[in-house]
């Protein structure tokens, strides 16, 4: 009896110490290059989540329906862990691991700047998204998903549909951006870019007008194309490019805005440059072309090296509004679910993103430091500043 409760009580005292040590270690999380404790190539799994800080990961495996997926929670000092689930064909575990933790750190970022009382999470499913896919499978994951009761809340990602994600909610009730319910957050986003873009604008030109700013915007899918509109109402001189040709000539019709070729797209006389396609579009080959005094775009992960390019734009007065605080405006839709709120919620909050982007451009002026970091440092600040109080 007494060796029992002894052991209980050593149990919590060690928890106690275990949930102490994450909240210190969270103080390094803008540095990726902590170095971790022990060797990651021998230590694959504890290794990489000491350094970036993970609370916990769930790996999933069903040989009925060939479920394989990784579910990494990153941090929920703000609330549950919200972030999409992803079906990729990973070359192998390790990439697959390596995404999840870098994705779902991600989403603990996005989601404290974005003064979300939210976590960080994200999933991926190891596998093809055209020919894997069932019911059996997306039930069998909301089965994981239901296991960590609420600390994980699930969305779609790229290779997922709102089908999938009906199939996962039969068996959980922690998932959203179910058909009929918050819907597409492309609109959301593009508020939300289009005002970030202004608040920058204001940064670089003293006016936050876009009347007359040469703006070019890669990739008009579901935000850019939503983006351009708010862009050519406010009587901006756009250009855009994307690999669609026939979405291409539809804008062109619609808004009577200029096209060039994809590769083209970097060498334009601009003003703004708004990367709405893909990640990693600032790097060294397109800094050597991009003549844009501003940076303002949906993409995720628009520095190829946060650190370098982040630097660089710096050094040569190109005000770059962070992407993860002025992409925010999908999580907040998702939110806007979670919590059973209103669209007319969900565009109010996006339009606070001109604020956020405001505050952040404002204080690396004053410190001296590059956007994405003092993005970085205020997202940190309000995990610890709530973290402290949780210990
Ligand atoms: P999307 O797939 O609908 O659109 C992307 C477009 O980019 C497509 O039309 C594609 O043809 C085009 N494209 C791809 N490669 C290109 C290239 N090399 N040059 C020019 N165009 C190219 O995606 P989306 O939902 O509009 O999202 C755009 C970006 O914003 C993505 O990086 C996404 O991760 C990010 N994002 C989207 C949301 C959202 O609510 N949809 C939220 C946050 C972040």
């Amino acid at each position: 009896m007494f060796f029992s409760t002894f052991a209980k009580l050593f149990e919590r005292v060690k928890l106690r110490q275990i949930r102490i040590s994450e909240r210190t270690l969270f103080k390094n999380m803008s540095d990726l290059t902590v170095t971790p404790l022990v060797d990651s190539s021998l230590n694959p799994i504890l290794a990489p989540m000491h350094s970036l800080g993970h609370e916990h990961i769930l790996f999933c495996n069903d040989n009925a329906t060939g479920l394989k997926a990784i579910i990494a929670v990153h941090n929920t000092v703000l609330g549950p862990a919200l972030g999409g689930t992803r079906m990729w064909h990973y070359q192998n575990e390790q990439e697959a691991l390596t995404d999840v933790l870098r994705l779902s750190r991600g989403m603990t970022y996005k989601n404290a700047i974005s003064q979300l009382n939210l976590g960080g999470g994200k999933a991926v499913i190891i596998g093809d998204s055209k020919s894997m896919k069932s019911e059996a499978l997306f039930r069998r994951f909301g089965k994981f998903v239901d296991t960590l009761a609420g600390s994980y809340i699930t969305a779609e990602d790229v290779g997922i549909s709102p089908e999938d994600m009906l199939h996962v909610s039969k068996e959980t009730k922690h998932v959203v951006g179910l058909p009929g319910k918050s819907g597409d957050p492309s609109p959301v986003t593009a508020l939300g870019v289009y005002v970030g873009m202004k608040a920058a604008a204001k940064h670089q030109y003293g006016t936050d007008s876009l009347a007359g700013k040469k703006i070019a915007v890669q990739g008009i899918g579901h935000v850019g194309a939503y983006l351009v509109a708010h862009l050519v109402k406010e009587g901006a001189l756009v250009t855009i490019s994307d690999l669609n040709q026939q979405a291409l000539s539809d804008l062109q019709a619609k808004h009577g805005v200029s096209v060039v070729a994809p590769d083209a797209i970097y060498d334009v006389d601009m003003d703004i440059y708004a990367p709405c396609a893909l990640g990693a579009t600032v790097n060294d080959q397109t800094l050597s072309k991009l003549n844009c005094s501003v940076i303002a775009g949906a993409a995720n992960n628009q520095l190829q090296d946060e650190k370098k390019h982040g630097q660089i734009l710096m050094q040569r007065g190109i005000v770059y509004a962070p992407d993860f605080a002025i992409n925010a405006g999908g999580v907040i839709n998702c939110f806007s679910e979670v919590e059973g709120l209103s669209l007319d919620w969900s565009k109010q909050k996006a339009e606070e993103i001109y604020h956020t982007i405001d505050r952040i451009l404002e204080r690396s002026k004053q410190e001296n430091l590059p956007s994405y970091q003092i993005a970085n440092q205020m997202a940190e600040e309000r995990i610890q500043s709530k973290g402290s109080l949780n210990i």
